[in-house]
């Protein structure tokens, strides 16, 4: 009978289905693992730009404390020398550390600047990547449950493969066999084209009318000759009653 092929094709359909989400939902979870890296050296970076300031920071005023102690070096030098040049030379000496400093203090206070705006990024980076992570996990936790009850219904259904497959019609079920190695479905109704012809419901190739009057009065099992498909003509078969969610 055509109609226990159409509801063995029918569970070989949802068994591929599942099969499909099954190698689908492996490479959602990589894609997901591709983000979290992503977002975690976000932060990362986030993280650095803070250290980065500060760090600029501290050199910086270890350079003041550097010039400082020069300084007080040429001051005291000051007081002991002789020559008019000499004493000229140290007070020159003396207002370019000065002018040294106060450019390190302009760059301490812009510094000190981006600091407080790269921290507030740090604080909302640390908060949305967290939150988007969170979300990346709770997507996986839902997919691999998804997965294990698709492997759970998928084996349900195979298991009941072999009983239904050996309710079909022996002549057919080799062909059919066949067939969906390499088209799915791999039987398929006569339809009615717009020229008022019956075609295949597969490739939509025209099926001469003589093999379309054979396949109404369901003598003969024929084939598309173009596709190869299993052809049956649908006022035949009473349809299994879930057929439409397939
Ligand atoms: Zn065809």
């Amino acid at each position: 009978m055509l109609r226990t092929l159409l509801e063995l094709q029918q569970l070989d359909m949802k068994i591929g289905a599942f099969r499909q989400r099954e190698l689908e939902i492996p490479r959602q979870k990589e894609s997901f693992n591709i983000q979290r890296n992503r977002l975690e050296t976000e932060l990362k970076e986030s993280e650095e730009r803070v250290k980065k300031l500060k760090l600029e920071q501290r050199d910086c005023e270890g350079e003041i404390e550097q010039k400082n102690v020069h300084i007080r070096k040429f001051e005291s030098q000051l007081l002991i020398v002789k020559k008019n040049e000499e004493y000229k030379a140290l007070l020159h000496e003396i207002d370019l550390q000065k002018k040294h400093i106060s450019l390190k203090e302009e760059r301490i206070l812009s510094i000190m600047e981006d600091t407080e705006h790269a921290q507030m990024k740090l604080h909302e980076d640390k908060k949305r990547i967290a939150d988007e992570i969170r979300k990346l996990d709770e997507e996986c936790t839902r997919i691999d449950a998804e997965l294990a009850q698709a492997v759970k219904e998928r084996k349900a259904l195979e298991s009941t493969r072999a009983p239904l497959a050996a309710k079909v019609d022996p002549l057919l079920l080799p062909r059919y066999e066949r067939v969906r190695k390499v088209r799915t479905p791999a039987v398929v109704p006569l339809v009615e084209t717009n020229k008022q012809a019956e075609a295949c419901g597969g490739c939509y190739m025209t099926v001469r009318p003589q093999i379309v009057n054979e396949i109404m009065a369901a003598k003969v099992y024929h084939s598309c000759g173009h596709c190869a498909r299993l052809l049956y003509y649908p006022g035949n078969i009473e349809l299994p009653p879930d057929s439409v969610d397939s």
